[in-house]
């Protein structure tokens, strides 16, 4: 697993301007099930306020939201139990939403089987696309839309899907050697086949942090 540190920003770089003073910036991790705390911890050290969101009232005040990875199926049932869908799908209407593996499902319009989806980006995805858990594999390439491009990342797939067709608004902006699109953007919308949060390497969840930024009133 990747153990470089991250030399990436202090905390006070995310902080935004709201109200008198200057407070971090809010954002959400879905909580339902999956690798939600790993998530949390990354937001945290570059100096995020994070809230788990397991109701819609939850999502108030948030300037953007990750999706973990874990089931895809779970989490959607989970996200239907608690009326949870159309409040997310309103959400990423005007906030940055990233998905990383279940969450890519979940945002993407076709997953080629009936399950309950925000259907928010013009994506279709394939589940399970490496193969069985055995075949969990990692994979150090160059991101170019990160923090120092030109230092490799250390991906980590589990169970992992593809993006097996973007169209409209999305477009591909990572994909594997072998052409096999594995992170797809649509504006303020991300999402990653793989695993950022397994790694002490934080520059995909600053990406984030910026996109979230980008669209923030602070
Ligand atoms: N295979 C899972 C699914 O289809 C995703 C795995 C993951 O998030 N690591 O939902």
């Amino acid at each position: 697993m990747g153990a470089q540190r991250s030399a990436y920003p202090t905390p006070k770089r995310w902080q935004c301007a709201a109200g008198k003073g200057v407070l971090p910036m809010k954002i959400g991790v879905l909580a339902l099930q999956g690798d939600f705390r790993e998530h949390r911890i990354s937001l945290e050290k570059l100096g995020a306020d994070v809230t788990e969101v397991r109701l819609p009232q939850h999502l108030d005040g948030l300037s953007g939201l990750i999706i973990p990875g874990g089931e895809s199926t779970a989490i959607g049932k989970l996200m239907t139990a608690y009326d949870l869908l159309e409040p997310l799908r309103a959400f990423g209407q005007a906030h940055a939403i990233w998905g990383t593996c279940a969450g890519a499902i979940l945002l993407a319009k076709n997953v080629g089987r009936d399950q309950p989806l925000l259907g928010l980006m013009d994506m279709e995805i394939e589940r399970n696309a490496f193969g069985r858990q055995i075949d969990s594999f990692e994979i150090e390439i160059n991101v170019p839309f990160i923090a120092n491009p030109e230092q490799l990342y250390h991906l980590t797939f589990i169970r992992g899907p593809i993006v097996r067709r973007v169209w409209g608004e999305a477009r591909a902006v990572l994909t594997l050697p072998d052409g096999r699109i594995i992170a797809a953007r649509q504006g303020k919308l991300f999402a990653t086949s793989f695993h950022p949060e397994l790694t002490n390497d934080l520059r995909f969840h600053q990406f984030f942090l910026e996109l979230a930024k980008s669209e923030s009133t602070g």
